[in-house]
């Protein structure tokens, strides 16, 4: 005769195995459907993973600040670009060329696409490995341009602070080869048509409030002189040698 208790054991054990293993399969389908949506339609637009945790760069930036703006602001900007792009004849048009026709499309091509495609760019400026000096033709580019490392770092937090209301601060290539720093309102940046000082950006910071508030709050300029601690110099400089 079979022991009573062993064999309810075994059914409680059976019981539990089966829970967990319909959890993991309902769990599993759960982050393949947010990893489907997340990316896109397959017209070639990805929203691209995070590349280091929400809080690999503290105490620069604040694990809670990178979560939502990640997950939440640069997720949203995705989204409602592919449904704006969706509606057009130029879906899976490289976003770059989108930009540079910019002024023909509907305002929420230009304000999701640039969040969207700013954010990406940004988050690759950012690294729990960052801080210190540019090397090479970058860091050559950079003292004939500004004067001196510390002086392009005084020019471009001051022209973030500057600017006024929500925006970005760049560094970018222009059609000459030559290093510039500008500011643009929303989610413009220099490639877009509609922009005054056009070039390839190399760096970028967001300014908008979200970016820092939970941190710095008012502070904006504080936030700005945090980020070199963070600044990834080797992807600046990688995308430098194209640019110019
Ligand atoms: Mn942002």
């Amino acid at each position: 005769m079979g022991c009573y208790i062993c064999s309810s054991i075994s059914t409680i054990m059976i019981k539990n195995l089966l829970i967990v293993v319909a959890l993991s399969v309902f769990i599993g389908s759960a982050s393949q459907a947010q990893n489907d949506s997340a990316t896109g339609t397959g017209q070639g637009y990805v929203f691209a993973p995070l590349p280091f945790a929400y809080d690999a760069l503290e105490p620069n930036i604040d694990k809670q600040t990178m979560e939502i703006h990640y997950d939440r602001h640069h997720r949203a900007y995705y989204n409602n670009f592919v449904k704006a792009i969706e509606q057009t004849d130029i879906n899976g048009m490289p976003i770059e060329d989108i930009f540079q026709r910019i002024e023909s499309l509907p305002e929420s091509i230009r304000n999701n696409g640039g969040g969207y495609y700013n954010h990406t760019l940004f988050w690759s400026f950012m690294s729990p490995k960052g801080g210190g000096k540019p090397k090479g033709k970058l860091a050559e580019a950079i003292d004939n341009t500004f004067g001196s490392l510390e002086a392009f770092k005084t020019q471009f937090e001051t022209a973030g602070a500057k600017r006024f209301g929500s925006g970005w601060v760049w560094l970018s290539v222009d059609a000459a080869g030559k290093l510039f720093i500008s500011t643009t309102a929303n989610q413009d940046n220099p490639l877009m048509s509609v922009v005054e000082e056009r070039g390839q950006p190399i760096l970028c910071v967001d300014v908008w409030e979200h970016a820092y508030y939970l941190k710095y709050q008012n502070k904006r300029a504080a936030y700005l002189t945090a980020f070199w601690n963070v600044v990834n110099w080797d992807e600046v400089a990688s995308r430098y040698e194209p640019a110019k």
